[in-house]
C-alpha cells in the first residue's frame, strides 16, 4: 500500500543518521569542481513542518534532530554534522518548525551545475514535491516508481554523484526489492555512491542484507570490500517492543573520509540520542568481521 506519511517521522534519529551521511556525501562530491548527479528514488515531499498535525501527534523529531539544536557538541561530532546542522539551522532561524527532507537537503548542498534527480510514487506527494521545487532548474521531479526508474535513469552524464534509495519499509519484501534494483543498475554506474537506508530490528537480518550485497558487489562487480560502509545506530534495546529502535545506512562507494568522521560522531550520537537501555551503535567499513567499531550500552 501506499500509506507511509513521513511527516510522522521527520527528524526522528534514524533521519538524522541518514540525513547527516547524505550531507557528508554532498559535501565530499562538492570539493571537486566537476558537477555531480543526485538521484533520490523515494524522495518525499521535499520539508516538513513540524508544527503539522501529523508531526504534532508523534513528535519523534524531539527525541531526533531536537536534542542535537541545543546540545554541546565535541568537536569530532561538531565537524561530522556541520554540513546537516547548518541546512537545518538555515531553515529555522528562529526556533525548530520546518525540517528538511532528502530532496531540500541535496538542493541546499548542491551548486547552480549540479542536478537532483527526484522520484515519489505517491500522487500527492509527488505534486507537493513538484510544487516545491517547481522554480529551481536543477531539479527534476518524477512521480515514479524509483526502483524502476534508477536503471533508466543511470548512468547520468556526470560521472560523479550520489544514489539515495530510502524505502517506507512497509513491505515485509523491501530489502529484496532494493537488492534487485542496484543489482539490475549498479554496473550501470558503478563510479556512483549509493546510500541504502534500511531498518535495524534485529543486527542478524540486518547483516543478511548487508553481507549478501557485500558479497554480491566483490564476487559480481569486483569491488573492494573497503568500498562498502555500514553505520546502524539504535536508540533502545532491539529486542524492545513498540516503536522503531534502530536503522542505519550502508553506502557503497562512500567518501574516503566518511568512515574516520563517523566513528567520531557515533559514540556522542547514540549517549545523546538514546530512549533506553540497551542503546548502541557500529561503525563498519569494509563488512569484514575484523575491523568493526561498535558500542554498547
Ligand atoms: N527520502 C525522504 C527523506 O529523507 O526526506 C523520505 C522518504 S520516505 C522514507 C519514503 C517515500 O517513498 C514515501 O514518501 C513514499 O510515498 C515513497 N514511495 C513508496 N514506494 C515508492 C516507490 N516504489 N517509488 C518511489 N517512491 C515510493
Amino acid at each position: 500500500g501506499m500509506n507511509y506519511r513521513h511527516a510522522f517521522h521527520a527528524g526522528n534519529f534514524a533521519d538524522v543518521l541518514k540525513h547527516c551521511v547524505l550531507a557528508l556525501c554532498l559535501e565530499h562530491l562538492k570539493s571537486k569542481p566537476k558537477p555531480f548527479r543526485v538521484i533520490d528514488t523515494h524522495a518525499g515531499i521535499g520539508g516538513y513542518d513540524l508544527a503539522s498535525s501529523e508531526a504534532a501527534r508523534s513528535p519523534e523529531w524531539k527525541d531526533g534532530i531536537g536534542r542535537l539544536l541545543n546540545a554541546d557538541l565535541p568537536e569530532a561530532a561538531a565537524g561530522a554534522l556541520a554540513p546537516y546542522l547548518d541546512v537545518v539551522r538555515a531553515l529555522n532561524p528562529d526556533g525548530m518548525r520546518h525540517y528538511p527532507g532528502s530532496p531540500e537537503i541535496s538542493a541546499r548542498l548542491s551548486r547552480a551545475d549540479d542536478r537532483i534527480h527526484l522520484c515519489e510514487l505517491h500522487e500527492a506527494d509527488a505534486k507537493t514535491l513538484d510544487d516545491r521545487y517547481r522554480r529551481d532548474a536543477r531539479v527534476k521531479v518524477e512521480r515514479r516508481d524509483g526502483y524502476k526508474a534508477l536503471k533508466s535513469l543511470l548512468p547520468p552524464k556526470e560521472k560523479r554523484g550520489l544514489v539515495l534509495i530510502d524505502p517506507p519499509f512497509e513491505d515485509r519484501d523491501e530489502l529484496a526489492h532494493m537488492a534487485e534494483a542496484v543489482n539490475g543498475a549498479f554496473g550501470q554506474w558503478p563510479t556512483g555512491t549509493y546510500i541504502f537506508w534500511r531498518s535495524l530490528k534485529n543486527l542478524w537480518a540486518a547483516d543478511r542484507f548487508d553481507n549478501g550485497l557485500a558479497e554480491w558487489l566483490i564476487a559480481e562487480k569486483g569491488i573492494e570490500p573497503e568500498k562498502i560502509l555500514r553505520a546502524d545506530l539504535w536508540v533502545r534495546d532491539l529486542a524492545s517492543e513498540g516503536k522503531l529502535a534502530g536503522a542505519g545506512v550502508v553506502v557503497i562507494n562512500p567518501p574516503f573520509t566518511l568512515e574516520e568522521k563517523l566513528l567520531g560522531l557515533m559514540p556522542w550520537l547514540a549517549d545523546t540520542l538514546a530512549q533506553g537501555d540497551g542503546y548502541g551503535w557500529r561503525v563498519d567499513g569494509g563488512l569484514t568481521d575484523e575491523d568493526v567499531e561498535e558500542g554498547l550500552e
